[in-house]
């Protein structure tokens, strides 16, 4: 099942045609908000972007006639995915850093993540907008094929990589306009106090269009350089209106507190709701008593957290994080880099590897998965109306089998792959 690489063009300011989804099975959580046994099918009709009608299949209530129709003939039909976190300008560049950054990153307790980095960064020195861009066009079709329709997307800005892996994520989101959205994230990966010129670097990014501000305060060799990270990036954010994503205490060192710092700085410029927390892996090294701390300060600055249990040996508390009231979203992290050897942009690929990983197998539990990979993962994104719902815009899948677990279980291409009301992508 080779990616094709771009897929057709589509227009994103056209109206996409009518599209009727008969026979379709809703996820019991999203069958009980319209009232409706989740053993009853449905019917759907998209039009002008949007859910026009969501009723019993075979009711009269199709209305104006549609452009196409899909038969679903009773699998699962849901929101699409959405990506919390991927790495897109070092997306397959594996081949240029070799196994040594590998071994460092994933070696006994993640001591050596801050290692792994600096390896890393030699492929930076390589970096150029044209070179990067086939890699990039490749990962987000496949991304389009599994269903993804949404994706915070980071580039390294900084003193090495300058502008050349940010314009390429850039460019690559102007031209999936019509078929995904790419939130495009200026990240200062080697640090901002130890990278002098990095912040410049996002600055610049931010002016041309980066749509958000990334950090990795953990990266800084002081508490005081961690703090000055955060607030230098924080105060960017607010000076160009855009959300914030960083990678917190992602190494196993107990005492790392950047997602304190994080948390408190939100609230200090009132940024809640606009901040969004990857990795957190340190948390897992935490006393009781300092974890229900930050998950209520997290509660309280609306902080969400997206994990990615298969990039590294440690876990943020995804479950406890969940009982706390803190949303999280799954995240496909990396795809053939210095960090990570495999990934093929499928978001249910990465949560049938978190359910072994978090060891969330029970039905319960896997909806949960699923919730992490669409819904939540909208709400820690901060994208508004994106359940299945009438009046809101249509992203969604719709799968083979009739069940989550299935679906998990087979990770498998959806049958039909839906965004902003225009299919973008077909499996027979
Ligand atoms: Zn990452």
């Amino acid at each position: 099942m080779a990616g094709s690489p771009a897929g057709p063009p589509i227009d994103p300011s056209a109206d996409p045609p009518a599209i009727l989804i008969r026979d379709a099975r809703l996820r019991a959580s999203t069958a009980a908000r319209f009232g409706i046994d989740p053993a009853i099918h449905v019917d759907i009709v998209i039009r002008d972007g949007r859910y026009e009608s969501i009723a019993p299949a075979g009711a009269e209530t199709v209305g104006a006639a549609v452009d196409r129709t899909v038969d679903a003939a009773g699998g699962l039909v849901t929101e699409s995915f959405v990506n919390g976190h991927l790495h897109l300008c070092k997306v397959n560049t594996l081949p240029l850093v070799g196994d040594a950054a590998l071994a460092a990153y994933h070696g006994a307790g993640m001591g050596g993540a801050m290692t792994a980095i600096e390896l890393a960064a030699n492929v930076k020195k390589l970096y150029r907008t044209d070179r990067l861009l086939p890699g990039i066009r490749r990962a987000l079709g496949r991304g389009v094929e599994y269903g993804m329709t949404h994706v915070r997307a980071f580039a390294d800005t900084d003193t090495t990589a300058k502008q050349e892996g940010i314009r390429a994520v850039m460019a690559a989101r102007d031209e999936f306009a019509g078929r995904m959205a790419v939130q495009a994230v200026a990240f200062p990966q080697d640090g901002v106090v130890r990278d002098p010129g990095a912040a410049d670097q996002v600055r610049q990014a931010l002016n041309d269009g980066a749509d958000v501000v990334g950090g990795i305060p953990w990266i800084e060799f002081t508490d005081a350089g961690m703090r000055e990270h955060i607030v230098a990036m924080m105060d960017l954010a607010v000076e160009f209106d855009r959300d914030v994503s960083m990678l917190v205490d992602d190494a196993g060192d107990a005492t790392l507190r950047t997602l304190e710092t994080l948390a408190t700085e939100t609230l200090a410029r009132g940024w809640e709701g606009r901040v969004t927390a990857q990795h957190a892996r340190a948390m897992a090294l935490y006393p009781d008593p300092s974890f229900l701390r930050l998950s209520a300060l997290l509660r309280q600055a609306r902080i969400g957290v997206v994990s990615d249990p298969h990039t590294g040996p440690l876990h943020a508390r995804v479950r406890e994080l969940r009982d706390h009231g803190v949303p999280v979203g799954l995240g496909q992290d990396d795809i053939a880099d210095a960090y990570y050897p495999f990934g093929r942009n499928n978001m249910l690929e990465v949560g049938f590897l978190a359910a072994h990983l978090l060891w969330m197998t029970s039905g319960p539990d896997l909806e949960a998965i699923y919730d992490m990979i669409t819904v939540d993962a909208a709400r820690v994104l901060g994208i508004a109306d994106f359940e299945i719902a009438v009046g809101h815009r249509a992203n969604c899948v719709v799968h083979r089998y009739p069940t989550v677990r299935e679906t998990l279980a087979e990770h498998e291409r959806p049958r039909l792959v839906v965004y902003h009301g225009a299919a973008v992508a077909e499996c027979a």
